[in-house]
């Protein structure tokens, strides 16, 4: 069932090559579900490597501009084709951090930023997080409270972060911060480039319902950065963030793939786990919700696939990209409560427990589901710009 973008015969031998690729470079360590921090120095090293690999063979960055050493034919196909294959192996994919600060700097990043960089995220030397969500301003960023005050050559910034994946590896931080307390809420924001390691900054992991540490707590205590660091200009950081966040296209066709080899994996499940002494399939109910769930991603995919077809032709619509996180993470949990009813006991098991049924894979992903329909706009929000912009709605 799976929808094959460029099933041509040039993007079909791009595919090849990258599915041989994938098997020869990504990460041996298995998969958690979602977006997950390294376990430890050796996983992330190895992280490291493997992004550098993707973009050292041009799977990743070939939609960067020529002179920072993206590809001028690029077919953005092949991005999708790509981030396929890397869900399709259960691989890390780019790192959310770095793919925001890199589209940042790039649109916006002064010639000195760009030329220092760049190259360290090609390389994957450098390993950035978000620092912009914060215990009172999430849904609506325009409540932050984190000041940057100007003080000679630098900036001097001082508030709390949240929910800042990879902060406890981090090298750098794409930061948003209040520059001026008397603007419009918008409009007084600034984004900055910071390093991690400056002194004030400290970084406190925070555990999650999944039993790892993903995300941070990140304090700024009087932390002196230059003013070099800001990216665009003072008071333009609504903008810059804005710009990098609406660049993410790949997200829902991968985002299909997962959600094809769950079902796959479970309905192959389905037929050896037993209900009443007979394989689960054999239950009218259970054979339901798998016709179901498999409509579902079917229709999910081919959102997907419009929503990317529309965008080409430079036609996207509002509904488009909030469509397309809403309908996959509230899918994603779905097919995972399902997983867990049909474990029926057994579906509270977890890692490391024993008779936990694939290693506790689907408690995993049960508990981390959750995370998809908040992180990068909850499904309130999403349900909000849906009725609101596309369907003009009243607020
Ligand atoms: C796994 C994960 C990783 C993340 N990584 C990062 C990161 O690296 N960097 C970073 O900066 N942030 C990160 N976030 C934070 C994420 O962007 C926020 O959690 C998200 O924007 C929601 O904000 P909030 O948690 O403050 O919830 P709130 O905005 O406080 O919302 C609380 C509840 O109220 C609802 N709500 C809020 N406003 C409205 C409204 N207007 N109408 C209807 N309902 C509303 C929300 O839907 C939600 O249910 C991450 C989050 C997750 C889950």
């Amino acid at each position: 069932m799976s929808v094959d973008w460029g099933s041509g015969t040039e993007l079909g031998e791009f595919r090849a090559q990258v599915r041989a690729f994938v098997a020869g470079h990504a990460p041996g360590r298995a998969a958690r579900a979602g977006v997950r921090s390294p376990e430890n120095a050796e996983e992330l090293a190895e992280l490291r490597r493997w992004i550098a690999a993707l973009f050292e063979a041009g799977y990743f960055g070939a939609d960067w501009p020529v002179e920072f050493g993206g590809d001028a034919g690029h077919d953005p196909r092949r991005d999708v084709v790509v981030a396929e294959e890397i869900a399709r192996a259960r691989a890390p994919m780019q790192l959310g951090g770095n793919a925001l600060a890199a589209s940042a700097l790039i649109r916006f990043g002064s010639d000195e930023q760009q030329a220092r960089l760049l190259p360290a995220i090609r390389s994957c030397d450098d390993l950035w997080c978000q620092l912009f969500s914060e215990p009172d301003a999430g849904s609506d960023l325009g409540g932050m409270r984190t000041r940057a005050v100007a003080d000679g050559d630098d900036y001097v910034v001082t508030g709390q972060k949240v929910w800042t994946t990879n902060g406890h590896w981090a090298d750098r931080g794409y930061l948003l911060a209040r520059t001026d307390p008397d603007a419009p809420k918008h409009k007084g924001i600034t984004a900055f480039a910071i390093d991690m390691d400056t002194p004030g900054i400290d970084v406190r992991p925070l555990r999650e319902l999944t039993g790892t540490s993903d995300f941070n707590e990140v304090f700024l205590d009087g932390v002196r950065i230059p003013a070099a660091a800001v990216i665009g200009r003072p008071g333009q950081g609504w903008i810059v963030a804005n710009a990098s966040l609406a660049e993410e296209r790949n997200g829902v066709s991968a985002a299909v793939v997962d959600l094809q080899l769950a079902w796959e994996d479970l309905h192959a499940l389905a037929q050896k786990i037993e209900i009443d002494g007979r394989p689960a399939l054999e239950q009218a109910d259970v054979r339901q919700r798998f016709g179901a769930l498999r409509a579902e991603i079917r229709a999910c995919a081919l959102l997907g696939q419009s929503s990317f077809t529309r965008w080409r032709a430079g036609r996207e619509r509002v509904i488009d990209a909030p469509a397309g996180k809403l309908w996959f993470s509230e899918l994603n949990l779905r097919l995972n409560e399902f997983a867990v009813d049909l474990l029926g006991a057994r579906g509270i098991l977890t890692e490391g427990d024993t008779d936990a049924v694939d290693s506790g894979r689907w408690q995993d992903a049960y508990l981390y589901a959750r995370a998809y329909t908040i992180a990068g706009g909850s499904s309130e929000i999403m349900r909000n710009l849906i009725a609101e912009r596309a369907l003009g709605l009243p607020r």
